[in-house]
């Protein structure tokens, strides 16, 4: 247990609902592990107290907030400053506090390319992102910007075409497309998954060798990284993801390099 006293800080998530949310346990044990005087808690924000919650965070002197849903697009209108990446991508997932002035940045599309630098390089890598919605504009730009290119997949593929134009990357399509090119990378952001055995696309498309990382989460072994598996390829779960955006997230605010392992413990255990 940390010692909490006149000198800790206070950082946070901000979200609604509240739900189950795994981001204290990852900071907090990433405080201990580095022996930082501070606690991380998590705040239940209804979207019209949006406003009001930075307001009271910039007062009381809160150093750092995880912005998660639905607040990632909502929150830049009530920032001092959004740093281009974040405003590219369209969302700010972390509202830092420097000198009072209260500035956001995007770091889900970090988590993302740290997580597939678990197995591969990207330069160059022909990849895959199945999905149009907030978490695959900061893996296709994540993948962009670390050279690889890039092909969106989307149940309905005009939201996957003005993905793709809009970030850079090559013509989008629907699902069904998988398979007409060869890739070395597949990120799955749909929702597909999430609490099920379904997959969001067939297990005979994806060849041996190639990297497969599940945005999904829960459960941490989804039915697409099983059957990746089985098929010779090499899988990322989606823990590595968010566990990167946090040790990002630490990084932007103490300038220190996270105890990335003890985080993915600490998610671990708070399952
Ligand atoms: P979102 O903006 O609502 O986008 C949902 C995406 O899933 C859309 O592309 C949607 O396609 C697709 N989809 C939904 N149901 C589908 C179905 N039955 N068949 C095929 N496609 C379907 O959600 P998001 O914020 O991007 O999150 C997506 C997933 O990523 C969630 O499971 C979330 O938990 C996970 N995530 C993980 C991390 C992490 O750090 N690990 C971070 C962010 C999100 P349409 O456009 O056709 O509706």
């Amino acid at each position: 247990m940390q010692r909490i006293g006149p000198t800790t800080r206070l950082c946070g998530v901000i979200l609604h609902p509240a739900g189950h949310t795994r981001s204290p346990a990852m900071h907090n044990a990433a405080f201990r592990a580095l022996g930082i005087d501070a606690v991380y808690l998590a705040f239940d924000v209804l979207p019209e107290a949006l406003g009001p919650a930075l307001a009271g965070a910039r007062a009381l002197g809160v150093r750092q907030l995880a912005v998660s849903l639905p607040h990632k697009l909502a929150v830049m209108q009530h920032l001092d400053e959004v740093d281009a990446t974040a405003r590219r991508i369209g969302a700010v997932n972390t509202v830092t506090v420097r000198d009072g002035r209260l500035m956001g940045d995007n770091t889900d599309w970090t988590g993302a390319v740290r997580a597939l630098e678990r197995e591969t390089a990207l330069a160059g890598r022909e990849a895959v992102v199945l999905g149009a919605g907030g978490a695959a504009r900061a893996v296709v730009y994540g993948l962009l910007e670390r050279g690889a290119r890039v092909r969106v997949l989307n149940r309905t593929p005009e939201r996957a075409a003005a993905l793709a134009r809009e970030l850079g990357a090559d013509a989008g399509a629907g699902l069904e497309a998988l398979g007409e090119r060869d890739f070395d990378v597949l990120v799955n952001t749909t929702s597909v998954g999430l609490r099920s055995q379904d997959s969001p696309v067939p297990a005979d498309r994806i060849e041996a060798g190639t990297v497969v990382l599940d945005a999904v989460y829960d459960p941490p072994r989804t039915r697409l990284l099983q059957d990746a598996e089985a098929r010779g390829a090499r899988t990322v779960g989606g823990k590595w993801m968010l566990v990167h955006q946090a040790a990002e997230q630490l990084r932007l605010w103490t300038g220190c390099e996270a105890p990335v392992e003890e985080m993915a413990r600490a998610f671990d255990l708070a399952g």
